[in-house]
């Protein structure tokens, strides 16, 4: 495994691997198990597995949650090489918003200016949508990896993608959880015992919504208010309980076919999201 901190680098890296299928991975680091899902889907698919590790400060809307933002580089790189990764490219800030940097990608429409996009402000999926850009110019990957826990994300890649005809097909794995049922964040670690106990209401509110449109309940308000009882019966008051269709987040009149149900809440002063997809198959 070889680190590279340039774009340059990560170029010459790849100049003789490009005749074989190669995958990208980006992370922000604090790698665990959820990361590693991608990293085996990844090395399933590919003769190469680049991996990215970029804090990216401009997809960060509170300076409190950039400087607490976990880093652990050194055990990062250690999960990387186990995983069986090729490449890690680990660019600093210059790296990326070199001296001048002036150009913004930006996804406009519901997909980008609801939930998180309303919750964090414009600049979050500016900033996710630029970076990602960058990062698939700078690896140009036939795969790129992501996760569903981040479904909005998703979305505003996917469209991206398609709107600048970057020549990259999209992988979405499914969202790894702890035993428990707790999605896995890097976040995860910032959680008390106490608040850890709490926030597993959110998978518990997701499985109830799924459970209750499985008996034929179809309108979303009724859903909604399933979880927003069990969330306040933790004390977890969230910043959005939607359900939307997946392709533009615009909100469901009713529950038929596939609806995404999504959840953002604080817990403590740890900012979670998650999701479940009802309807499908
Ligand atoms: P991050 O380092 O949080 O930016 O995440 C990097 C990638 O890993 C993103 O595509 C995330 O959606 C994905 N990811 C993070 N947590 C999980 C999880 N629990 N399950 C699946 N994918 C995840």
């Amino acid at each position: 495994m070889i680190v590279v901190r340039t774009v340059a680098d990560l170029r010459e890296a790849l100049r003789d691997r490009r005749t074989a299928p190669v995958g990208l991975v980006p992370t922000m680091g604090a790698l665990h198990e959820g990361h590693a899902t991608l990293l085996r889907a990844a090395r399933r698919d590919n003769a190469t597995v680049v991996m990215s590790i970029f804090v990216n400060p401009t997809q960060f809307n509170e300076q409190s949650d950039l400087a607490a933002y976990p880093r652990s580089e050194e055990a990062d790189l250690a999960l990387a090489e186990a995983e069986g990764v090729d490449v890690v490219f680990a660019p600093d800030a210059a790296e990326v918003y070199p001296q001048g940097f002036a150009t913004t990608v930006s996804v406009t429409g519901a997909i980008a200016e609801t939930l998180e996009g309303a919750e964090r402000g414009r600049a979050h999926f500016d900033g996710v949508a630029t970076v990602v850009t960058k990062l698939l110019l700078g690896a140009l990957p036939d795969h790129a990896y992501f996760g569903a826990k981040d479904a909005q994300q998703v979305a505003v890649i996917r469209r991206l993608v398609a709107d600048l005809g970057i020549p990259v097909t999209l992988m979405v794995c499914p969202t790894s959880r702890d035993d428990d049922g707790l999605a896995r964040s890097s976040r995860n670690t910032r959680l008390s015992p106490e608040e850890r106990a709490r926030a597993l209401a959110i998978p518990r509110a997701l499985q109830e919504v799924t459970d209750a449109a499985a008996t034929g309940i179809t309108d979303p308000e009724a859903l909604r208010a399933r979880a927003m009882a069990t969330l306040e019966a933790s004390g977890i008051r969230p910043e959005y309980v939607a359900l939307v269709d997946p392709a533009t987040f615009a909100p469901v009149p009713v529950v038929e076919g596939v609806v995404l149900v999504a959840i953002a809440a604080r817990v403590g002063a740890t900012r979670l999201i998650d999701n479940t997809v009802i309807g499908g198959a």
